[in-house]
């Protein structure tokens, strides 16, 4: 944990560490947000964010949680509120992938994308949102993916848990609208980072390719777009799904 003076409004972010989440965790800093994330394993990753967060004047808070483990994610967020006070914003951004066609499929590849996936955010929105209703005020995004929109081949678990959390976020939506809170998803395409960096380079070209734009996006563009959606700019709009994906 990295100490800053004076407080700010608290963002809490799983999968904070690599990727989207990290690329999100800095925009929120610099939109003036002090930061709570937590990660699965890979320290060095943890703690060159803190340093990044500590250069932008945000407090932050690291945490090792697995989010499949309802328990430890409960103790992560009372954590959060108890040093950083309420949490204003929360982004489920932890993910995995494990490709493979449905019949080369094990249990345990179904299982595992499934309880980080859809599970991990389940129990982050289950833990923020008693607080954030007491308060009647508060913002959550969601992480899905195009392929939860359009399906994929090689990818029924991830597919199945992307349009989990769409139809999760737009029904969390219209349970809590009334007390103040809002619950947007963004579904990516081809982003690159380390989860994108294992497709073949030709597997790749072809997203490109169908690609209004020919690219692949960036991890900090899906970090602008989850930031609109967690600030007073959105205000009127929850239960939205923003593709952010080049136009795929
Ligand atoms: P990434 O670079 O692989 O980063 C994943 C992050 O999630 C890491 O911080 C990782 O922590 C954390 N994480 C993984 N499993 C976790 C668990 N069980 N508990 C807590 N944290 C966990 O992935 P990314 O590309 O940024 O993806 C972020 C989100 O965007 C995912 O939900 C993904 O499905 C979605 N998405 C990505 C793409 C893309 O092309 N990249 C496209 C569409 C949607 P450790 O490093 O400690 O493991």
């Amino acid at each position: 944990m990295n100490a800053a003076p004076a407080s700010r409004p608290v963002a809490l972010i799983s999968g904070g560490s690599r990727g989207i989440g990290r690329a999100a965790a800095l925009r929120l800093a610099q939109d003036g947000h002090d930061v709570s994330f937590c990660y699965r394993g890979d320290e060095q990753a943890a703690d060159n964010l803190e340093k990044e967060l500590a250069a932008l004047g945000a407090r932050s808070l690291a945490a090792r949680v697995d989010v499949a483990d309802a328990d430890s994610v409960r103790g992560w967020v009372s954590r959060t509120e108890k040093d950083f006070g309420p949490v204003a914003v929360a982004v489920t951004s932890a993910g995995i992938t494990r490709d493979k066609p449905l019949l080369m499929m094990s249990d345990t590849e179904w299982h595992e994308v499934i309880d980080t996936n859809l599970d991990g955010v389940y129990h982050v929105c289950r833990a923020v949102v008693f607080p954030m209703l007491k308060r009647r005020a508060g913002a959550i995004v969601t992480v899905s993916s195009v392929s939860g929109l359009q399906g994929n081949a090689g990818q029924t678990n991830y597919a199945a848990s992307k349009a989990g959390i769409v139809a999760f976020s737009r029904s969390l939506a219209k349970e809590v609208g009334r007390r103040g809170i809002r619950v947007n998803a963004v579904a990516p395409g081809l982003i690159d980072t380390d989860m994108s960096a294992v497709l073949d380079d030709t597997v790749k070209d072809q997203v490109s390719e169908r690609t209004a734009l020919g690219r692949a996006g960036l991890a900090t563009e899906v970090a602008d777009a989850i930031a609109f959606l967690a600030s007073d700019r959105a205000a009127y709009i929850t239960g939205a799904v923003l593709p952010v994906d080049g136009g795929l």
